[in-house]
């Protein structure tokens, strides 16, 4: 008898990505708060932890030789190099989730999204815009943690991302964070009302 193969529910990939500056990781806990079933893939980082961040919760602090041996082994979904330091997204914490039916949200930058897409081309993407330019300097120099020249490194950044913010599905500005959260969880809904099946 022939075996007859049925299709089953899987999870939903959810793509943050914009400026650093933009608001983009408060945006994110923001949401993860108002929908207490969204998982969040932790990104793993070469960089060292900002006050008050916390290993595990923010980012997996790890080396360098630690982050290239899991390159070789290829143990990312995507990684890539920004502003001096490696970033990356564990590729079996993506696949174990989504197969197990679970939503997960990433925040990560462009060129990890385009990576992601390859492997993932149904993941929705979203792209956090700040009001301008002029007001994201303002924000990196307000929030104290980088140095003047890691400002302008970020600005460039911001600018070269900015100039590919059309590969993302979604554009949102982030004008006013209260209203921008309402956009952003309402948008997520309505992706996680419409049930995602993997092929039989
Ligand atoms: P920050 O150092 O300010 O926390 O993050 C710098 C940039 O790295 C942000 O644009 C953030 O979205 C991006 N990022 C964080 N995690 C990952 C990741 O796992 N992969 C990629 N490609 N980018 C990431």
């Amino acid at each position: 008898m022939k075996e007859q193969k049925t299709s089953r529910a899987v999870g939903h990939l959810f793509i943050i990505s914009g400026p650093s500056g933009t608001g983009k990781t408060t945006l994110c806990s923001l949401v993860l708060s108002r929908m207490q079933d969204l998982l969040y893939s932790v990104s793993y980082t070469t960089r060292k932890p900002r006050r008050g961040e916390q290993d595990g919760i923010d980012y997996f602090f790890i080396e360098k030789t630690d982050f290239k041996r899991k390159i070789q082994n290829g143990r990312w979904a995507e990684w890539a190099k920004v502003h001096d330091n490696f970033y990356g997204t564990c590729a079996d914490f993506i696949d174990k989730g989504l197969k197990s039916g679970h939503d997960i949200l990433l925040d990560i930058d462009v060129q990890g999204t385009v990576q992601i897409l390859k492997n993932y081309p149904e993941s929705v993407t979203i792209f956090i815009m700040p009001p301008s330019l002029d007001i994201l300097k303002k924000r990196l120099e307000s929030r104290k943690t980088d140095s003047e020249g890691e400002i302008e490194q970020r600005l460039v950044n911001a600018a070269n991302e900015i100039a590919q913010k059309n590969i993302y599905r979604h554009i949102i500005y982030n004008v006013n964070l209260s209203t921008t959260v309402v956009e952003l969880t309402s948008l997520i809904e309505k992706y996680r009302h419409v049930p995602r099946l993997s092929n039989p």
